[in-house]
């Protein structure tokens, strides 16, 4: 029986926490990237890939993480969706399938790198800060 596709998205949301887990703890990378179905979809400083988190995925990652300071005490959050088949040579974004923001656009390329500042990196057409698509 071949692994369900579902549990296979939580198995790498899980590794990509502990990814940014690992870079929080050693602090020791100046600079960490979050990757997505092999693409590297967000790039910034620790600190404030953190703080300051602008990809889709990022975020719904960094809030599946249960906080220490919170006295509720919550299950882990799993972002809904399935990962791509990675078989198939994409054409679009790799987080189209499971993001809230996606638009025609995500269905029709796969996005760059955009630089938010000269230290961040975003792979999303997407601006979550001004809340409405890039224009390049
Ligand atoms: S490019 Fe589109 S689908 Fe991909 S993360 Fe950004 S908004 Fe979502």
């Amino acid at each position: 029986m071949p692994f369900p596709r579902e549990k296979l998205a939580r198995v790498a949301d899980y590794l990509s926490l502990f990814s940014l887990f690992r870079s929080d703890f050693l602090q020791s990378h100046l600079i960490d990237c979050n990757s997505y179905a092999g693409f590297i979809i967000e790039d910034a400083p620790v600190k404030e890939l953190f703080a300051n988190p602008l990809h889709p995925y990022t975020i719904g990652l960094l809030g599946a993480l249960p906080r220490l300071d919170s006295e509720e005490s919550k299950r882990l959050v799993s972002i809904k969706g399935t990962p791509p088949d990675l078989l198939i040579p994409l054409q679009h974004c790799p987080f189209a399938w499971r993001c809230e923001y996606a638009f025609d656009r995500c269905w029709e390329e796969i996005p760059p790198l955009y630089d938010v500042d000269e230290k961040h990196q975003t792979s999303c057409f997407y601006d979550l800060e001004k809340g409405g698509p890039r224009h390049d």
